[in-house]
């Protein structure tokens, strides 16, 4: 038997950035079991553990990252679809992209997906699968949230059996969730149900939320293009109520913890009026650079953050960005709100994703009995957090 602190692998960097207090200078973690052991600084840590040792040098250890929204399917529409004059306008390209694909694009793209996303320090994800059929061809080298992207625009009769077909798709998974696309493309009663079975079993939900301004026309006047096209695939239109989407949503269900909502940039203000409402626990995921690319109206971070609602980050699909980089995603977040501090940016791609995943013992920080989740950054020892959210290459990265 190993001496206790034998076998262990310690890893020293000049910061080691926990995530869950001030950054250690020269500091360390040790690793044994596929667990973090011990940290502190490297003095302390080495003066308790024997074993071999990994120097980044002039580096930052920083969580693995955590990107709370994308679509693998679409890696293979990179630069396909050029920023469009409408979100309609984008949807009909996607739909006729999407009609060229066959099932053996689709694994390839959500495998190159997996691929890109980790070589960029993304070591969790939550993906979007609009075909759960195919999870059982994939082998994710980076833990991963599936849920299912369920529609049942054409025929809300059976939003039954499509919410059953795809739970049973994701029967072997360990991280899954029930994703109703959106209040243009699902039925309230695929909403309810979703919600009942996450309840029931205990899985996560997600929706997209008031992205675009044809949402709102959509549901507030029950005009605009969004409704035209609705109408025009033969889709079953949902009356327009004259409120908002967040308010209709809010009619129909109860956003509590397991709502991971995405989007929610076209927002009133009797939007804002109806936030207080303390049973409202969801969290918010923005995808910065897909954001940009549509023109939406601006994302109202500081009046949302005011809520105490959790807001995390996302790449969205290849189809509406350029790559799968969350270190760009916190970049253009500083771009467009200069005034937030990098380390609350950060947050926004490590604890607060796994506070809304309810993996806070065991990703987002750097703690002890924390996974290996590792990425390490150059830090020339100006600003760390500056340092990290201004990194353009490609990560260190150790997951066990
Ligand atoms: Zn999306």
């Amino acid at each position: 038997m190993p001496e206790e602190g034998q076998s262990r692998v310690i890893i020293r960097a000049r910061a080691l950035v926990t995530m869950d207090g001030p950054p250690i200078e020269n500091g360390a973690i040790a690793i044994e079991d596929e667990r973090v052991v011990d940290l502190g600084t490297f003095d302390e840590v080495s003066a308790r553990n024997s074993g071999e040792l990994v120097d980044l040098g002039e580096s930052a250890l920083i969580p693995g990252l955590i990107n709370a929204h994308c679509h693998l399917d679409y890696t293979c529409l990179r630069e396909k679809i050029p920023p469009p004059t409408s979100f309609t306008e984008w949807v009909r390209e996607i739909i006729a992209a999407k009609n060229a694909l066959l099932p053996a694009d689709y694994v390839k793209s959500i495998t190159d997906g997996f691929a890109e996303a980790r070589r960029f320090g993304t070591t969790s994800i939550v993906n979007y699968e609009a075909f759960p059929e195919l999870i059982i061809r994939l082998q994710p080298p980076i833990k991963t949230w599936w849920f299912a992207e369920l529609i049942d625009i054409r025929d809300p009769n059976r939003a039954e059996n499509i919410v059953a077909t795809a739970m049973n798709y994701l029967a072997q998974p360990a991280n899954r969730g029930l994703a109703p696309h959106a209040l243009y493309t699902a039925s309230f009663d695929l909403y309810r149900i979703c919600q009942d079975n996450a309840r029931r079993y205990d899985w996560l939900l997600s929706t997209h939320l008031a992205e675009s301004p044809d949402e709102y026309l959509m549901f507030h006047d029950g005009a605009g293009p969004l409704a035209e096209f609705v109408r025009e695939i033969g889709g079953k239109e949902k009356k327009s109520s004259g409120s908002t989407p967040f308010a209709t949503l809010l009619a129909q269900i109860a956003l509590d913890r397991r709502w991971l909502v995405v989007h929610m940039n076209e927002l009133s203000e009797s939007d804002f009026d109806l936030l207080p409402d303390s049973t409202m626990e969801f969290h918010i995921v923005h995808c910065p650079r897909s954001h940009d690319y549509f023109g939406h109206s601006p994302f109202q971070y500081e009046r949302l953050r005011q809520f105490d609602l959790n807001i995390c980050l996302g790449t969205d699909s290849l189809a509406s960005n350029d790559d799968l980089s969350l270190f760009a995603e916190m970049r253009e977040f500083a771009r467009k709100f200069p005034g937030v501090a990098p380390e609350e940016i950060l947050q926004m791609v490590t604890v607060n994703p796994a506070r809304a995943l309810q993996q806070e013992d065991h990703i987002g920080r750097i703690c002890l009995g924390g996974d290996v989740d590792l990425v390490s950054v150059p830090f020339s020892g100006r600003n760390v957090f500056e340092e990290i959210i201004a990194f353009t290459g490609e990560p260190g990265v150790t997951t066990c």
